[in-house]
């Protein structure tokens, strides 16, 4: 990490993955122009007069705030309500195609990496093995055609990179337009 930017658990670095990125714009929150602003969701039924600085995100206030999450809080099966408030109200979200999903692992969220195509997930081989058997499973039967849509990830549709904070395993899911 760089630039004494909060530590996130379930994002490690959102410079990386572009949700947060050097601005000289003023925090919508605490009104301070700390050098860093986010650029990916939040979702709130309130009024917010621009974007936020990260230590507005990692102390909770801008999502109390604006009674808002960066994440939606939809499909954290079996992990802790602590977990689940903390990557969707001091977590950065990130930016997607489709509305963002957030995967978990050993009963706790995943961290984010990034978006990535086949070349970063070939790295991964359990992530690769992982989408295989969700595409499977969605219905893609013509194994040509998986192993096809799989190796070009990246032009077009890309794949959404976590790794488990438990036990180190890289899981993905597909994002496409
Ligand atoms: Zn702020
Ligand atoms: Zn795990």
């Amino acid at each position: 990490m760089s630039a004494g930017l909060p530590f996130f658990r379930y994002h490690p670095d959102p410079l990386a993955s572009g949700s947060i990125r050097a601005s000289a714009e003023t925090c919508a929150c605490c009104g301070r122009a700390t050098g860093w602003i986010y650029t990916a969701t939040f979702y709130t039924a309130d009024e917010v007069g621009g974007r936020f600085c990260p230590w507005c995100i990692a102390d909770g206030s801008a999502a109390e705030r604006f009674a808002g999450e960066f994440t939606d809080s939809y499909g954290f099966d079996g992990v802790g309500e602590d977990v689940v408030h903390e990557v969707t109200r001091r977590t950065p979200g990130f930016h997607a195609w489709q509305d963002p999903r957030w995967l978990v692992h050993c009963h706790d969220a995943a961290a984010f990496v990034g978006e990535v195509g086949y070349t970063e997930l070939a790295v991964h081989p359990d992530a690769l093995d992982q989408l295989r058997a969700d595409l499977r499973i969605e219905g893609w039967n013509d194994e040509d055609r998986l192993e096809r849509f799989l190796t070009h990830l990246g032009e077009g549709a890309t794949a959404m990179l976590f790794r488990c904070t438990v036990c180190g395993t890289h899981l993905a899911y597909t994002d496409a337009s």
